[in-house]
């Protein structure tokens, strides 16, 4: 087995609160078999390889939990025009909104969309990302959903998990959501399941869209076919969404930003992770998750970007952190744990990655920088090297 030794690392502790230098770890097939002093790096042990860290803090890297990373097209000229006032409804009427992303990214070629979304993943890599979540959710048809799906399976650099979100708005050859769930459960996720292309469903609950009746019908199902589920949840009002997920035992309700006292003491009693996305809430102009009183009440929190064309068109993980900090009142070790631990939770991975815990995989950043460093000047991730399993992947 390849064994390599990390020395001279100063270790930053589980809670983000401190670092201890002069610390050691191995690595040994990817994943971590020692942590320790330096002083105690145990003896009559041959290493392949051996990286003198210098000193440099080490910290695990980043797990990107919600993105919509697959898809053709930008919208950008619509942002200016509902910048100036154009309702979303005359935006929609000129052809715009998610139907025009749907079109563009129905008609574009697999190989396209390849290197358009290796281009996000890159981006992401770039800014520590070691595991990145990708949705489908732009094509609303069996043809294409799993084209986009297969995308995902062709892109390289970070772990990807991939999410089946069919169920994120009505194509136009449907008349009623229903309908088009029942076509989703029927016909498209059948072959999502055979092809293996996702482990999880994800669906977009709120008034006069997928509203909470129909949404569990759909998600039983996909239960029942032994995806795991997620939900966009009480974005714009108390829509069900966040009932639903505590109900089902969902991995996470996400965006979590309408909550009642009575929520928030759920989610704190429950598995399901809170999902924030304030770079999104942003963008829409909307109010901010109460990531306070969830965190307060004992809630598990994670923080994600919601990358798209539409809401949310910024992979920035320094802006996300700074708005939790700032607009959220987050602390900076709370935004470090809800970037690592928390989303590795809400993703069903914990087990396997999201800290530094024996067995689990080697991902982990190193730099000159201090902690306070990151999540404070937006746009701006410190230098840093990038390790997956051990391996160094990039410097930034
Ligand atoms: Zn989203």
């Amino acid at each position: 087995m390849a064994k390599t030794l990390f020395k001279n690392a100063k270790l930053v502790s589980s809670d983000f609160k401190s670092s201890d230098h002069k610390m050691a770890f191995i690595v040994e097939d990817g994943r971590f078999s020692w942590i320790g002093a330096q002083n105690k790096i145990p003896k009559k042990q041959k290493f392949q390889k051996e990286f003198d860290l210098m000193n440099k803090l080490v910290l695990p890297s980043f797990i990107e939990c919600h993105t919509h990373s697959v898809f053709a097209g930008s919208r950008a000229e619509e942002f200016e025009l509902r910048n100036t006032g154009v309702s979303y409804l005359e935006i929609a009427a000129r052809g715009g909104g998610i139907l025009s992303t749907m079109k563009k990214t129905r008609d574009e070629s697999a190989a396209k969309l390849v290197k358009k979304t290796q281009m996000h993943v890159d981006q992401f890599l770039k800014q520590g990302v070691s595991t990145l979540e990708i949705k489908s959710g732009y094509a609303l048809d069996l043809k294409n959903e799993i084209k986009s799906l297969e995308v995902i399976k062709k892109l390289k650099g970070p772990r990807f998990v991939s999410t089946f979100l069919g169920a994120h708005a009505l194509p136009p050859e449907f008349k009623t959501h229903a309908e088009y769930l029942d076509y989703l459960v029927e016909t498209v996720l059948p072959v999502v399941k055979k092809k293996k292309l996702a482990e999880r469903v994800d669906i977009f609950i709120e008034q006069k869209f997928f509203e909470k009746g129909p949404a569990e019908q759909f998600l039983k199902k996909a239960k029942q076919m032994g995806f795991q589920i997620t939900i966009h949840a009480n974005q714009l009002s108390l829509s069900g969404g966040v009932d639903l997920a505590l109900q089902l035992n969902a991995q996470s309700a996400d965006h979590s930003i309408y909550l009642t006292d009575d929520l928030i003491q759920k989610f704190s009693k429950s598995k399901t992770v809170a999902v924030l996305l304030p770079a999104a809430d942003l963008y829409m102009k909307c109010a901010y998750p109460p990531a306070r009183k969830l965190l307060d009440a004992g809630a598990t929190v994670a923080l994600a970007t919601d990358f798209n064309p539409g809401s949310c068109p910024t992979q920035d993980l320094s802006l996300v952190g700074l708005l939790a900090r700032l607009e959220m009142k987050m602390t900076l070790p709370e935004v470090f744990t809800a970037y690592t631990s928390s989303a590795a939770k809400a993703l069903g991975i914990f087990q396997d990655e999201g800290d530094f815990s024996l067995g689990k995989r080697a991902n982990f950043i190193c730099t000159d920088a201090d902690l306070s460093d990151f999540f404070y000047s937006a746009g701006a991730t410190p230098d840093h090297f990038l390790f997956i399993c051990g391996k160094a992947v990039r410097r930034n």
